[in-house]
């Protein structure tokens, strides 16, 4: 049974769900095919009423919403209304800016004329985690349905039940049959709809494991697809850097959704003349946060989102400091009921331990020394991972120039990785390619069709 919903904060299980049959998953692709010849030639006006709809019911459900996700997979109750707030505005902003971004544009040849235009492609396939139950949905409904494309969704195993609320929320809204369709499926069907001739593009964001096998996958269908991976972002504190601010967010870069985020920070690397007072204040104020029921609005630790999760990371955590890391604060479980972990800071983490180059997908710190900017640098850069990365100091041409240097999809200075709806979202290396969100996040899966005329 792929699909089970398990509070992660007592263990208990919620509800288990059985995968669709093969004949259940044929009406759904079909209904998906059929909805996408009416939806293709429907008026962005119309379906901007929809996706307003929609954004206003996810508004309106913010309790309800939020309170499912804490459940099934443990984010603390404040974070998860901002999650689900922040999914109302990006079905918004498409529903407002895809006409726009989409819009005929001239061009100018040597002769004659042309323009380009922007075409619906189909039904696509997304596969999502289960780290961003709701957002992860509106990054691809927003632009993706307004873009006249119709959408069939693999969620992750342990969140059927935000799965199913975002699902019949569309429906809500007024959308036809078969423009937004929840999947409960294995992989071994994930596969099959990937080979369906009717999936017309694929976006995943996930493992990078996940990505190499449906991206494979993807390619010899000769289908495009856009790869959202993992990420191991740096967190450079330069000599100049503001202490209290940049300790504000180096808290929360790695601990929001107890450090279950993509784009966290991971590596935070130290020029040396702070490195003590940055440890010592790092330290201090992980060391305050307390474990406590994610619904309740006072805890600052919540639980991971499942027992495997925790067991996968301490294991991580041992084998770091077999090949000589150094546990500074926590490493291990929190004495209580549910999948808690301590907030863990590890330190001398050389190259050759699999640390060094791993994700910590939890409330794991490597914490590195360097000597200057230029160490800061070439460590930042020297990772198989690509998605963001911060630089905190007072000069902020200095902090562009340091961005400039960083071989990742995005950069922040005196702020950690992060997305807005208008900003495009994504990595290079092993986290991934293509880009979410803003006007690029429209253009994945449409046909620029060039149209000439003399
Ligand atoms: P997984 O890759 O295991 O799961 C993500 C999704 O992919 C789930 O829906 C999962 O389904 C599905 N999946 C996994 N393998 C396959 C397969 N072979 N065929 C079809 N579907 C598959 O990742 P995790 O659950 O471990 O999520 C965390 C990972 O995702 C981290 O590495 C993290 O960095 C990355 N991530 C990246 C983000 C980004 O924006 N770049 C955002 C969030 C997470 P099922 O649950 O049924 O296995």
């Amino acid at each position: 049974m792929t699909y089970q919903s398990f509070n992660p904060a007592t263990g208990k299980l919620l509800k288990t769900f059985d995968d669709l049959t093969d004949a259940q998953l044929e009406t759904k692709l079909a209904a998906a095919a059929a909805c996408f010849e009416t939806w293709r030639h429907t008026p962005y006006a119309e379906r901007a009423v929809i996706i307003e709809k929609a954004a206003m019911l996810v508004h309106d459900r913010v309790e309800e919403l939020a309170r499912t996700m804490t459940l099934e997979m443990g984010k603390r109750i404040d974070e998860a209304r901002g999650e689900v707030e922040f999914s109302a505005q990006i079905l918004s902003y498409y529903a407002k800016n895809a006409e726009r971004f989409l819009a005929d544009t001239d061009l100018n040849p040597t002769t004659g004329e042309g323009h380009m235009e922007s075409s619906p492609i189909g039904v696509v396939f997304g596969v999502e985690p289960w780290n961003f139950p709701y957002y992860q949905l509106a990054r691809v409904a927003g632009p993706h349905l307004m873009a006249g494309n119709t959408l069939v969704i693999k969620h992750a195993g342990c969140v059927p039940q935000c799965a199913i609320a975002f699902e019949k929320l569309l429906l809500d809204a007024g959308a036809p049959v078969g423009l937004y369709t929840n999947l409960l499926i294995s992989h071994a069907q994930s596969d099959r709809v990937v080979d369906d001739p009717r999936i017309k593009g694929v976006a995943l964001t996930g493992s990078v494991a996940a990505g190499r096998s449906i991206a494979a996958r993807a390619g010899q269908n000769l289908k495009p697809s856009s790869m959202e991976l993992g990420g191991s972002d740096a967190f450079i504190v330069l000599e100049d850097a503001d202490m209290e601010h940049t300790i504000k967010w180096a808290v929360w870069g790695r601990m929001y959704n107890t450090g279950q985020t993509c784009c966290a920070a991971k590596r935070f690397i130290v020029v040396e003349t702070l490195a003590d007072t940055f440890i010592a204040k790092f330290q201090a104020a992980l060391g305050a946060l307390k474990a406590g029921d994610p619904l309740d609005e006072k805890t600052t630790l919540g639980p991971l989102s499942s027992e495997s999760a925790l067991t996968d990371i301490l294991k991580q955590v041992d084998v770091a400091v077999t090949h000589g890391a150094k546990v500074l604060i926590g490493g291990k479980r929190v004495d209580r009921p549910g999948s808690y972990m301590q907030p863990t800071i590890l330190t001398d983490v050389k190259p050759g331990n699999p640390a060094f180059r791993d994700e910590f997908f939890g409330p794991v710190a490597m914490i590195f020394r360097v000597k200057d900017e230029e160490e800061a640098i070439a460590l930042a850069n020297d990772s198989d991972f690509g998605l963001g990365g911060s630089v905190f100091t007072k000069d902020v041409a200095r902090g562009k120039r340091v961005a400039s240097r960083i071989d990742t999809g995005m950069m922040f200075i005196n702020n950690i990785s992060w997305s807005d709806a208008e900003l495009p979202f994504g990595g290079i290396k092993n986290s991934g390619y293509g880009r979410e969100l803003g006007d690029m996040g429209i253009q994945a899966f449409v046909n620029k069709k060039l149209v000439r005329y003399v």
